[in-house]
């Protein structure tokens, strides 16, 4: 077996056209994808953990405005921010993460701190913040959250709420499906191979925008947007009812386990059963033992990203790279 690491990332995935985009646009997405892949590469390559490059990376991506995590998180319905992540250990099987959470700059380590500081996986909301605080991990004010593009994307879905449905706000977003307003799913992860074949997944995101007060998406339920075993690593992003109805990343792995599937086989049945045929929109990274990465999505684009050892990294946006 190689002892090569690899590391694939997820910015999102959604109807990304090249026509949509300006050059400046493209390249500062790349550039944040790049960054992020040089924080986990840094790891890697000098004989760290698959679960410490995955952090490091998801860290990254939270701390970039451009990406529906951390700091550029999108808003709920009522203006509010929660946010929600998960890590996953394939090597012990262990798995931390929080859901609902708004004063936290780092969800993914407040999930990280989850997993190895208590005997639970999903702590939500006002409990999950007290335990990060109490952690020293860093918190923050509400305002931290809140970038215009964002405040601004809330508004155009409201707004097309009230058009659709003649309803008051809160029944709008009760009956409103707000994937179809902007589809664009901006959650980030990542999936990682070490040096000595360990392998780790991680996802952070802010959610669906106008999403209704108190859902929790797929990204913080294990087997629905990460999960991560001795065999394959998964993170997800996308309409995440979809993901948790079907256990998606779970299922690329019982795939993987009891058919002996290969990773594309796994991933690309999975994406077509689990999600296209039920209507669901969205896309997952994969990694398996062996450090193959795979990228599947049923959306026009996914912003993603991966580095193998000794190679370069690679970013791509559409379908066509
Ligand atoms: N999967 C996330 C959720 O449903 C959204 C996304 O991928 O952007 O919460």
């Amino acid at each position: 077996m190689t002892s090569s690491f690899s590391l694939a990332i997820h910015g999102g995935a959604g109807t990304l056209r090249a026509a949509d985009q300006t050059a400046e646009t493209e390249a500062a997405y790349r550039n944040g994808l790049a960054h992020a892949l040089r924080a986990g590469q840094e790891i890697l390559q000098s004989d760290g953990s698959a679960l410490d490059a995955v952090c490091a990376a998801v860290r990254v991506l939270e701390d970039d405005p451009l990406f529906n995590a951390g700091r550029g998180a999108v808003f709920t319905h009522e203006g509010s921010i929660e946010l929600d992540a998960a890590v996953m250990d394939g090597a012990s099987g262990r798995a931390g993460a929080v859901a609902g959470v708004g004063r936290i700059r780092n969800p993914v380590l407040a999930a990280r701190a989850a997993m190895e500081h208590t005997r639970h996986v999903l702590l939500i909301g006002a409990g999950a913040e007290r335990f990060a605080a109490e952690h020293g991990i860093e918190m923050v004010s509400p305002e931290y959250f809140h970038t215009r593009h964002r405040w601004e994307q809330l508004q155009k879905a409201k707004a097309e709420a009230a058009i659709m449905l003649d309803h008051d706000g809160a029944r709008a977003a009760m009956s409103f499906e707000p994937w179809k307003t902007d589809n664009k799913f901006g959650t980030v992860g990542a999936v990682a191979r070490d040096r000595a074949g360990c392998l780790a997944a991680a996802t952070s995101t802010g959610g669906l925008t106008n999403k209704f007060y108190g859902r929790v998406g797929d990204s913080p339920i294990v087997g629905a947007g990460t999960y991560a075993d001795g065999r394959v690593a998964v993170s997800g992003t996308g309409v995440g009812e979809f993901f948790m109805r079907g256990l998606l990343a779970y299922d690329i792995a019982a795939r993987m386990k009891y058919r002996a599937s290969t990773l594309s086989e796994a991933v690309n049945q999975a994406i077509g059963e689990v999600l296209t045929a039920k209507g669901g929109q969205g896309g997952v990274i994969a990694i398996d033992v062996a450090g193959n990465v795979e990228f599947g999505f049923n959306t026009e684009g996914m912003y993603r990203g991966c580095i193998r050892e000794g190679g370069e990294a690679v970013t791509a946006i559409y379908r066509q790279a």
